[in-house]
């Protein structure tokens, strides 16, 4: 299957920034972009498109989620972080069940899809179930199951989430085509013991996966763990092995400049989430001190709990500009650089060196941005439109390896009436 976009604006990373092809062509053949340019490709497509009005863009990467948390959408709003998680969200989510979390799941990958994203990050329990609606979608998605520790008697041998996090490695891993990669986790210093996070690190590594962690989002958390090992957060996974292979860290609101240097030594990605950091009054990433030491900054959602949704052009927004407010620097942390974190450093980070950018080559993971929309005339700088104008329901098409998934408010590979259907089903059971 070939398609051929006709007189659509092209929006293509280069090395520093982004330009753009005014009024092109973009062709797919299979799973990847075969043409780019300003004039007509030579060859036959067999579906050719009119995209006048709209601008082609890289899928966006959403590299810090947990998709089922929208079931606990709403919940507890505007309570201090403590009272909100232990008394609001642990209950319910201890009634969660594999098929609470696939209808959750297929919920979410409805909301991700439609507001442009082609691929994600996940972390949360019952993986396999958000596994299958990924397959089902027709979504890019590094999924992990985090290891967390409370029983002290507990042994990496006989914890359960480790057993499970193996499983779904051999299960899983390069399914979809390679559409899903199963990553490990180790949820966070304040949920794990040292022993313990020592021997997943190192199972990780022996499997060759990718490390998914929360890292110092409050300050009580980084605080207590210096109390507690007389180390930061980022030099306690470090020291167990956490950094020796490709890791990267949520939040990392309160890290040090030792931290940010050793992040950038070790290659570890960091992952912005401005609306739950803002939501929880966590705090402000020093996101201007981590790209100037050269750390591979992502963009994430965090889960709907404390966002309370999964648009990544929310993300966008809000990292393009908190920090010009915060810093008193309207040229600080610009939308060329926010933009690149929810593209090409996602893809970087989700290890997917085809994905990331339009390029020839490059799977064809391309959202597309219906531009005859008022707030979005005129178009005097193309990145400024999609980080501080547009919105997720702008998005007319998203398609991930060359296939459309959704367009024009249609769903192309799920069931939108019957996701919604299991979705209100499923909540009756939590509530
Ligand atoms: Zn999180």
């Amino acid at each position: 299957m070939s398609i051929l976009f006709e007189h659509a604006d092209i929006l293509i990373t280069e090395e520093n920034g982004f330009s753009e092809i005014k009024n092109g062509y973009l062709g797919v053949s299979g799973k990847k972009i075969d043409y780019i340019g300003a004039c007509p490709p030579q060859g036959a497509y067999d579906e050719t498109r009119d995209f006048s009005n709209k601008l082609l863009m890289p899928g966006l990467i959403n590299t810090h989620c947990h998709a089922a948390m929208v079931m606990l959408r709403g919940l507890g709003s505007d309570l201090p972080l403590q009272e909100w998680l232990f008394e609001k969200m642990m209950p319910v989510e201890d009634r969660f069940t594999a098929p609470t979390i696939k209808a959750a799941s297929d919920l979410a990958l409805l909301e991700m899809i439609g507001t442009g994203t082609t691929s994600f990050s996940d972390m949360y329990f019952f993986c396999d179930a958000t596994v299958r609606a990924c397959l089902d979608a027709g979504i890019k998605a590094n999924i992990a199951r985090p290891i967390q520790c409370f029983d002290p008697n507990e042994t990496y041998e006989t914890s359960v989430r480790a057993a499970e996090a193996a499983e779904l490695f051999k299960e899983y891993n390069g399914a979809g085509e390679g559409r899903i990669l199963i990553d490990d986790s180790i949820h966070a210093e304040y949920t794990c013991n040292e022993t313990i996070a020592r021997a997943h690190a190192e199972a990780a590594g022996a499997r060759g996966s990718r490390m998914h962690i929360h890292l110092s989002e409050t300050k009580k958390e980084h605080e207590e763990c210096i109390r507690k090992y007389g180390k930061t957060p980022a030099k306690w996974f470090a020291d167990l092995g956490a950094f020796d292979i490709p890791a990267f860290a949520a939040h990392c609101v309160w890290v040090s400049d030792e931290d940010i240097a050793l992040l950038a030594e070790k290659g570890v990605s960091a992952v912005h989430n401005p609306s739950s950091n803002m939501k929880l009054g966590s705090g402000f990433m020093p996101i201007d001190k981590m790209m100037k030491a050269g750390v591979n900054v992502t963009l994430g959602t965090d889960g709907a709990a404390s966002n309370n949704n999964l648009n990544m052009f929310e993300e966008l927004h809000l990292a393009s500009i908190i920090h010009k407010g915060h810093m008193l620097d309207s040229t600080a942390v610009k939308c060329t650089e926010t933009l690149r974190m929810a593209t090409l450093n996602g893809a970087k980070l989700q290890g997917r060196p085809d994905t990331g950018a339009l390029k020839v080559g490059n799977c064809a993971d391309i959202v597309a941005i219906d531009l005859d929309r008022p707030h979005l005339f005129p178009n005097n700088d193309t990145v400024g439109l999609i980080c501080y104008s547009a919105q997720g329901s702008d998005v007319c098409m998203t398609m991930a390896d060359g296939k459309i998934l959704y367009e024009n408010g249609e769903f192309l590979t799920l069931d939108r009436e019957k996701i919604m259907q299991n979705a209100r089903d499923a909540q009756k059971l939590l509530y």
